[in-house]
């Protein structure tokens, strides 16, 4: 069988509102044969009532998982982070308790998986957090190497529902692709996804993509630049 790599894809998905719906997940990737690698960005994906039974589910399916933000969870959950050797990296509040039981379960599991970063809480001052939530335009020069629309083709992201976001800069909530009704393959060959890499590589405004809407595009029509997002075909893990 021939496997073309640049099909197997690395995904996203935000749970900052909601957690994933277990069918719902289980058919998306009963139906994208391709992905590889889930990352789950936000802490409500712990409030899934079946959250070891998804991490058992790809690990069965070969799909390694990321989180991005562990909070406050049950010892079961902590559990099936180590259990099935599939999660990869976890960036963790700091909590010794829960790090010292998830050490115990690599040992017992024999396990280096997952690797733990600990997130140290900083406290901010008012202004600080006004200036990080408020910034209307992207500063390119300083941040050229983590421009959010890489990943359109780095990471595809989707919100907890299946919409797809495609960026996580994406400034519209009415969206109109569902990767989880779709599977991933149809999702990123949705017209309304590929004009906005045809957007960022023309730099011609195509009214009904949401980079039209972006300050990460006004930023690059500004300094007028155009980019081209290409996926590597090596290394994808
Ligand atoms: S320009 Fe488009 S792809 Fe880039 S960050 Fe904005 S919405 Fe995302």
């Amino acid at each position: 069988m021939f496997i073309n790599v640049e099909n197997i894809h690395n995904v996203a998905i935000t749970t900052t509102e909601k957690p994933v719906d277990f069918a719902r997940f289980q058919k998306f990737i009963e139906k994208s044969p391709f992905v590889r690698r889930v990352a789950f960005i936000g802490r409500a994906i712990f409030d899934m009532p079946e959250f070891p039974e998804m991490v058992k589910f790809c690990a069965v399916n070969n799909i390694y998982l990321i989180f991005g933000e562990v909070g406050e969870t049950s010892t079961q959950n902590l559990r099936a982070l180590v259990e099935y050797r599939n999660v990869l990296f976890i960036n963790i509040h700091e909590d010794k308790h829960n790090v010292k039981l998830l050490n115990e379960y690599k040992q017992e599991f024999n396990s280096e998986l997952p690797n733990i970063n600990i997130i140290i809480h900083e406290k901010h001052t008012p202004q600080e957090e006004i200036s990080e939530t408020s910034y209307a335009f992207y500063n390119l020069a300083d941040d050229i190497k983590n421009i959010p629309c890489l990943n359109l083709i780095a990471e595809p992201m989707m919100n907890y529902n299946g919409d797809m976001l495609g960026c996580w800069q994406n400034p519209d909530k009415d969206h109109k692709i569902n990767a989880f009704d779709l599977g991933m393959d149809a999702a990123l060959n949705a017209r309304e996804f590929k004009n906005m890499i045809k957007m960022l590589k023309t730099g011609k405004i195509i009214k009904s993509c949401p980079c039209t809407r972006c300050p990460v595009f006004a930023s690059l029509v500004w300094s007028n630049q155009t980019i081209d997002v290409i996926k590597k075909v090596s290394g994808n893990n």
